[in-house]
């Protein structure tokens, strides 16, 4: 998979060299090209953005920049052979980021990302590209960042440990909390290692008990009792059927 970010922070990215993206650049199984928008500027103070149409506080990034910046992109990245590309944008207003969406973006073979700062990115960047290739609008939280890098580091981290063959184990993400099939929408139980005890503290039974399918129950209980505790939001979009099927075959 290719990734590129275009940024007016690029030392914000730096991240992305280090732990499991990092490593699965050095492997080879993703290229990243993080660009400084501002190269894309040809004034003296290599401007990127101005004042509000309308009127009102803050500052709105260029079009001329924006739009450079990604013809260069894409054309360094369609001469490569990259495939089809997409553009991500960071935005609070934009669809939330979840894991569905994180499988979905996983499967393409090209990302670009569009970070923006101030009040965002004029409208028309968005528009003029949604023209030439899908474009995601995606919100990483009910919340105000400062700008779309920490959301760009949240994106990347959760597409790339859903490549092939970048976790170790590659069943390792299959019960993760999100995770799709007969424990969607649940949230991940607790989980234990060695010591056996610590400060007084046990293990539960079960997990020592060595009967898979009573340790699968025990952690269906437990991904249940957690969600129904954190975000009743989840449990009502769980399928009962999908429950009791698995439970029959335990
Ligand atoms: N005025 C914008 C609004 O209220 O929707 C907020 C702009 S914010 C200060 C600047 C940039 O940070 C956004 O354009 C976006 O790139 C990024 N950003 C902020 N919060 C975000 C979030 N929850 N998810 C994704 N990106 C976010």
């Amino acid at each position: 998979m290719r990734l590129d970010v275009v940024t007016i922070f690029p030392e914000y990215l730096e991240p992305l060299n280090v732990s499991l993206v990092g490593k699965a650049r050095a492997r080879g199984q993703l290229g990243v090209h993080v660009h400084d928008l501002r190269a894309w500027t040809y004034d003296r103070h290599n401007t990127v953005d101005d004042t509000p149409y309308g009127g009102g506080p803050g500052m709105v990034m260029k079009t001329e920049p924006w739009g450079d910046a990604l013809d260069t992109v894409l054309a360094d990245g369609y001469e490569a052979g990259s495939g089809e590309p997409a553009l991500i944008v960071p935005t609070p207003s934009g669809r939330p980021f979840t894991q569905e969406l994180a499988v979905q973006l996983s499967e393409r073979p090209w990302l670009i990302f569009a970070p923006a700062r101030y009040e965002g990115i004029d409208r028309r960047v968005v528009d003029e590209y949604a023209t030439r290739m899908p474009v995601y609008e995606v919100s990483i939280g009910d919340y105000v960042l400062a700008g779309g890098e920490a959301a760009v580091l949240v994106v990347t981290e959760a597409v790339a440990r859903l490549l092939p063959g970048v976790l170790g184990n590659a069943e390792s993400h299959r019960d993760d909390s999100f995770a799709l099939g007969a424990m969607a929408n649940l949230l991940e139980g607790p989980v234990h290692t060695k010591p056996p005890r610590w400060r007084g503290r046990g293990i539960p039974d079960v997990l020592l008990s060595g009967h898979h399918g009573k340790i699968a129950r025990w952690r269906r209980d437990e991904a249940l009792r957690r969600t129904t505790e954190n975000r009743p939001d989840l449990i009502e979009r769980c399928d009962p059927a999908a429950f009791d099927k698995k439970d029959r075959e335990m």
